[in-house]
């Protein structure tokens, strides 16, 4: 059975930045994948990356090739109701408040990094249980990988990027928000100026961030409105996104629809026996924010860091814990920042429509609270003074 010092479980953007980070620390790694190599580079999804993201994947050296697009300016408004914000990057010193780049791009950009950096990726691998003891945990492997790397791994520490939290597992919170998420390109007549718009309607938050030449759109509704707007012919989507933003912006096409449904899911506690819980797999979060691989590229950088830092074994206890302390308020920050978005933007509750367009004038005319929020998004808890 082969012996590794660091065992990834899921060869996703996140899997994949934790092996980059800790590229240079002598440790063994290795990653397992369900999915043959070039699956996760075709994930269409635009993620919107903070400020603070870009450093990061600077660090780990997959930035510069990468395209991104960046977003200078973020308007936020609701629809039918007074109150609006804007956030300018001028305001921060920073060249831009985000970047917004295509999942599978950032995911190919890391597995060439990955490889280049010689850390063996086991693909079509997948990880059935995991069975710790006190000195190491026993990964049972199957697919046809398997037939390759042996039906079992050992590990001193496994990472578990796996995407998703397993029904029933003990110690978690889930909150099916009743809400899916349809994305699309939507082209425009004109430019988009580098101008993200967030507007909240009665059907749920639009995005539309800038994305090459055009927008990326993330649509929130219910699921039976997903269905239904799904069902409508292109040109009959973009009349009705027209009507729901308004003469902002001038939508020419929209293409590409697909759908993903819409849960809270988290572990109150990420880290067990030689084990820690990373991503999607530690927290699935609403994409009202575009927090979630921001916060999971948070999480892993301070992962490295402080595997680098107490060096030795790096599935003792008292490390793992200590990276989970000095992670808990970004992360609960994160998880509630984003839950209450969601909870406060997508009820109808007329006192509340009135409440939030308050809260969106007041964010305009109160700047070190819009600068708060906007520091949050662009570096997490550090935006805390
Ligand atoms: C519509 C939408 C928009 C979003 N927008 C943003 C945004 O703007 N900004 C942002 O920061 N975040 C955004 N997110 C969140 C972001 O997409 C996720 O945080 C990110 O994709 C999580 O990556 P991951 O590596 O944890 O999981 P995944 O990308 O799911 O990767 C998990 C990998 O593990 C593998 N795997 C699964 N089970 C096993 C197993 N048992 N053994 C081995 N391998 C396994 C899978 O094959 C997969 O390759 C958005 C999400 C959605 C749904």
């Amino acid at each position: 059975m082969a012996q590794h010092d660091l065992l990834i479980v899921g060869a996703g953007p996140v899997g994949l930045s934790l092996a980059l980070a800790l590229k240079d620390s002598g440790l063994a790694i290795a990653l397992a994948d369900t999915r043959p190599r070039d699956a996760v580079a075709a994930d269409p999804r635009a993620l919107a990356l903070a400020h603070g993201s870009r450093l990061t994947l600077e660090r780990l050296g997959v930035w510069n090739d990468l395209p991104a697009t960046p977003i200078r300016h973020i308007h936020v408004s609701q629809q039918g109701g007074f109150g609006r914000t804007r956030l300018e990057a001028d305001d921060y010193g920073v060249p831009a408040l985000g970047y917004v780049v295509q999942a599978g791009a950032l995911a190919a950009a890391l597995r060439d990094a990955v490889e280049c950096a010689g850390i063996t990726v086991m693909d079509q691998t997948e990880v059935t249980s995991l069975n710790s003891n006190s000195d190491s945990v026993t990964a049972s492997l199957a697919g046809t990988g398997a037939t390759i790397h042996g039906t079992a791994a050992g590990a001193r520490l496994v990472a578990c990027a796996e995407g998703g939290l397993l029904a029933g597992t003990p110690d978690i919170v889930e909150r099916d928000y009743g809400q899916h998420a349809l994305i699309a390109n939507v082209g425009i007549a004109g430019k988009h100026r580098e101008t993200a718009f967030e507007r909240f309607t009665s059907e749920g938050p639009i995005a539309l961030l800038p994305h090459g030449d055009e927008y990326a759109l993330v649509h929130v509704a219910s699921p039976q409105r997903a269905t239904e707007l799904l069902a409508l012919p292109d040109a009959a989507y973009r009349e009705h996104l027209q009507r729901r933003f308004g003469s902002r912006v001038q939508l020419a096409r929209v293409t590409g629809r697909l759908r993903y449904p819409l849960v809270l899911r988290y572990r109150r506690d990420p880290v067990g026996p030689r084990t820690v819980w990373l991503g999607n797999a530690a927290q699935t979060l609403h994409p009202v924010a575009g927090q979630g691989f921001n916060l999971a590229l948070r999480d892993v950088w301070a992962l490295a860091r402080t595997l680098l830092d107490y060096r030795g074994d790096p599935g003792l206890a008292g490390t793992l814990a200590a990276w989970r302390d000095a992670r808990r308020l970004d992360r609960f920050g994160a998880i509630n920042f984003t839950d209450s978005l969601v909870r406060i933007f997508s009820n109808d509750f007329v006192p509340l429509h009135h409440a939030r367009g308050a809260a969106l004038f007041a964010l305009d005319m109160l700047p070190p609270l819009r600068h708060f929020i906007a520091r949050r998004m662009m570096f997490g808890a550090r935006a805390w003074p």
